[in-house]
């Protein structure tokens, strides 16, 4: 049984077996959950601050499992880049993503942009310039409309990073920069990468207006950002306080709570429709 150890660890002695068995099994299970329909997307929006107005959307991947429920994506996302499965599930994320933003413009809502995540391993195989490209001509949804949110991680660890999101940007994608700041990186990459934005990582917003070294670490981002001239985006917004902090230090736009959480397709458009 779970227990709390005196120093607040949990001792899991009888079950230390069964967690390798957990695994094992959660990667069985994900192996099959893209046939079965398990997986499906979520969208948040993006939004300008000043004037609420909707500016993109992200997408987030979600594995409804029918004895597991649903499992959130820090359990499913390590395990899927481990084991290569991430390969097909990003591949099926960028192409359900691109056919909900026809969708919407079928019905009427004018989504500008929608992001997608990208893991490290999907440019492994060197092939992610053509899957992107073959998306976009598929569903017929215009480049420009697609953001891929990459890590700084991914770009200090892929080798021929740069050759890639030169690819991209020549196929008319933007890229941003996804938890910036977080990552174990040169600055210098941002010179030479043809990247659009940089998305402030939650982890610096959230204390905004009482951690002066989060505050500072927010301003020197968004100043950065305008003297590259990339666009700025703050994730994790979930008070108006956080809103106007980052409005009154230039940047005006938010992703967050405070906007909305990430919701199913339809949701989204009834939101936002009018
Ligand atoms: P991320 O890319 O940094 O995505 C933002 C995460 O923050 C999402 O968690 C979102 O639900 C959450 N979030 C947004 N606004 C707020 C807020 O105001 N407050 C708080 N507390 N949280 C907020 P989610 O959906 O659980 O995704 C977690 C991570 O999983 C993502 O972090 C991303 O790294 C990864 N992920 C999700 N979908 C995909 C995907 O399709 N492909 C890949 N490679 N990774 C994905
Ligand atoms: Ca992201
Ligand atoms: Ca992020
Ligand atoms: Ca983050």
């Amino acid at each position: 049984a779970k227990a709390r150890g005196r120093n607040g660890y949990r001792l899991y002695a009888p079950e230390m077996s069964g967690e390798g068995v957990a695994r094992l099994q959660l990667e069985t299970y994900l192996r099959r959950s893209i046939e079965k329909n398990e997986i499906f997307l979520h969208y948040q929006p993006q939004v300008e601050i000043d004037t609420g107005r909707l500016i993109g959307v992200e997408a987030l991947v979600r594995w409804n499992h029918p004895q597991l429920g649903l499992v959130p994506p820090f359990r499913f996302i390590p395990l899927a880049e481990d084991t290569g499965f991430i390969n097909q599930l990003g591949q099926w994320v960028l192409q359900e993503a691109c056919r909900q933003m026809v969708r919407w413009q079928q019905a009427g809502l004018d989504v500008p942009k929608i992001a997608v995540n990208l893991s490290v391993r999907q440019f492994e195989r060197g092939t992610i310039v053509d899957v992107v490209g073959a998306i976009l001509r598929e569903t017929g949804l215009a480049p420009h409309r697609l953001q891929l949110e990459v890590t700084e991680s991914l770009i200090m660890n892929t080798g021929d990073a740069l050759a890639y999101i030169n690819g991209l940007h020549a196929i008319g994608v933007s890229l941003a920069i996804d938890d910036f700041g977080t990552g174990y990186s040169s600055l210098a990459y941002l010179k030479q990468m043809p990247v659009q934005t940089l998305k402030i990582d939650r982890s610096f917003i959230k204390d905004i207006s009482t951690d002066v070294n989060d505050e500072a670490i927010a301003i020197a981002i968004i100043q950065l950002g305008k003297s590259m001239n990339l666009s700025v985006i703050a994730e994790g917004v979930e008070t108006d306080e956080q809103a106007a902090f980052l409005l009154r230090h230039g940047c005006n736009r938010a992703q967050g709570y405070l906007y909305g959480r990430p919701v199913p397709s339809d949701e989204l458009l009834q939101r936002w429709q009018s």
